[in-house]
C-alpha cells in the first residue's frame, strides 16, 4: 500500500506528509535545491538515513522529548531503552536516547537537526508514537522468555505478560488519537511456543471483531501458528529467522530451530500471501554479505520479505556476544540488493500493512528508502 496516507480507525484519511520545513533553518553543508516551490534538501536522503541508522542513538536535550514523543521498548534487541523518531519526507528513523552518541538533535524551528561534529546531517521534526512507533499499536504481549539468545535484553528483564483487557484497554487508547492505522503484536515466549500462540491467538480474536484494521503478529511459529492466526485475524506474520548463517544461528540462538522458521515461513506465504509474510535478519552478527545474498534470495524466492536489521549492542549482553552494527556503505548496498532480489521475484516491501515494513523506523527498506 501506498504510505502517503492511510485510513484510521475512524476511517478519516490522514495526511502523513504534511511536514513543513521550519523556518530560521541551520543550514546543512549542501546547497540548496528548490524545485516546485519545495525544499529538496529538507528531504532526509537514503545516505542521511543510513548514516543516522548505522549509529542507532543521539544525544537529545530531555526538553525537546515530553512523554508523549518518547517510547520504551519492550521486546527485542532495544527492549528496555527509550527511543524517539525523526520524520522528514517519506522517511523515519528511530534513534535510542544515549547522551554519549555522536549524534545530537537539537531544535531547529519547529522542527529538529540532527548533528555530528556539529555539522548539521539531516532535518526533521519529532513524530509522535502511539504505542511503540507511529501509526501504530505495537504492543508486547509476553515481555519474557524462556529462550535466550545471545543479542536479546528480553530473558534478563523477565517482565510481565498482559492480558486481554490490558491489551484491549492499549489499544482503545491509541485509536482515540484517530492516526492508528495498523495493529501489531510481539511476544516473547513465557512458557512454551505452543501456549504462545495460543495466547496470541486469544488476542488477535478479540481484536479483530473489535478493530477493523490489519493486525500483524510476531512470534516464534508452532505447527499451526499460521493456519491458527489467519482464522482468528491476523493479516500478516512476521517469524524471525535472526541469521541466514547456520554456523552463526547455532552459536547465538542454541534453543531455536532454524528449518523450522524457515520451513513455517514458506507454509505461512501460502496462508497469508506474498508481501505479508517478513523476517528479521540481523545485520552484525559476523555473516558475511554473501550469505546475506544469498539468504535474501532463498527467502525471496518463497516469497517471504527479510527485513535487514542492524544488530543492537543490549547492555545487559556486554561480553557474551561479539556484535559489529553495520556502517552506512553496508547498510545501502545491502538495501539496494535486496531491492533488486524483490524485483526479481515479484516482491514489494512497501504493500505490507502492519509491523516494521511499515514502520520502516530501524531499518533501511527497499522500495521505502531506496
Ligand atoms: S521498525 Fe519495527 S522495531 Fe523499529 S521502531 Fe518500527 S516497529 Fe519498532
Amino acid at each position: 500500500m501506498s504510505h502517503g496516507t492511510g485510513a484510521g480507525s475512524s476511517g478519516r484519511m490522514i495526511c502523513w506528509f504534511n511536514y513543513e520545513p521550519p523556518r530560521n533553518r541551520i543550514q546543512k553543508s549542501t546547497v540548496q535545491v528548490i524545485h516546485g516551490g519545495v525544499n529538496l534538501t529538507d528531504e532526509m536522503t537514503p545516505e542521511e538515513k543510513a548514516e543516522l541508522i548505522s549509529i542507532g542513538s543521539a544525544a537529545i536535550d530531555p526538553e525537546l522529548l515530553p512523554p508523549a514523543l518518547k517510547t520504551t521498548a519492550t521486546a527485542g534487541p532495544g527492549a528496555g531503552g527509550t527511543s524517539f523518531f525523526i520524520r522528514s519526507g517519506t522517511r523515519r528513523v528511530r534513534l535510542s536516547v544515549n547522551p554519549n552518541s555522536p549524534l545530537r538533535v537539537v531544535k531547529e524551528g519547529d522542527g529538529v537537526a540532527v548533528l555530528r561534529n556539529g555539522v548539521v546531517i539531516a532535518h526533521g521534526i519529532l513524530e509522535r508514537p502511539l504505542c511503540h512507533c507511529p501509526r501504530q499499536a505495537y504492543i508486547t504481549i509476553s515481555e519474557r522468555c524462556i529462550f535466550n539468545c545471545r543479542f536479546c535484553p528480553v530473558p534478563k528483564l523477565q517482565g510481565s505478560v498482559k492480558d486481554i483487557p490490558t491489551v484491549l484497554r492499549m489499544v482503545e487508547e491509541t485509536a482515540a488519537s484517530g492516526e492508528l492505522e495498523a495493529i501489531s503484536l510481539t511476544s516473547g515466549v513465557a512458557e512454551s511456543p505452543y501456549r504462545e500462540t495460543e495466547r496470541m491467538v486469544e488476542v488477535v480474536r478479540a481484536l479483530s471483531c473489535r478493530y477493523d484494521l490489519p493486525i500483524g503478529v510476531s512470534i516464534y511459529p508452532t505447527w499451526r501458528s499460521s493456519e491458527d492466526l489467519y482464522s482468528a485475524g491476523a493479516a500478516e506474520v512476521k517469524y524471525n529467522v535472526e541469521t541466514m548463517d547456520t554456523r552463526i544461528f547455532s552459536q547465538v540462538c542454541p534453543a531455536l530451530e532454524h528449518p523450522f522458521i524457515l520451513s513455517s515461513l514458506k507454509k505461512a506465504v501460502k496462508i497469508f500471501g506474498k508481501d505479508h509474510v517478513a523476517t528479521n535478519i540481523i545485520l552484525g552478527l559476523g555473516e558475511d554479505d554473501a550469505c546475506v545474498r544469498e539468504g535474501v534470495t532463498e527467502l525471496a524466492s518463497m516469497g517471504v520479505i527479510p527485513i535487514l536489521r542492524p544488530v543492537a549492542a543490549s547492555p545487559l549482553r556486554q561480553g557474551e556476544i561479539t556484535i559489529r552494527r553495520p556502517d552506512p556503505d553496508r547498510l545501502l548496498r545491502l538495501a539496494r540488493m535486496s531491492r533488486e532480489i524483490f524485483t526479481t521475484f515479484g516482491l514489494r516491501p512497501d504493500r505490507a500493512k502492519t509491523m516494521c515494513l511499515l514502520c520502516t523506523g530501524c531499518d533501511i527498506t527497499p522500495f521505502r528508502d531506496v
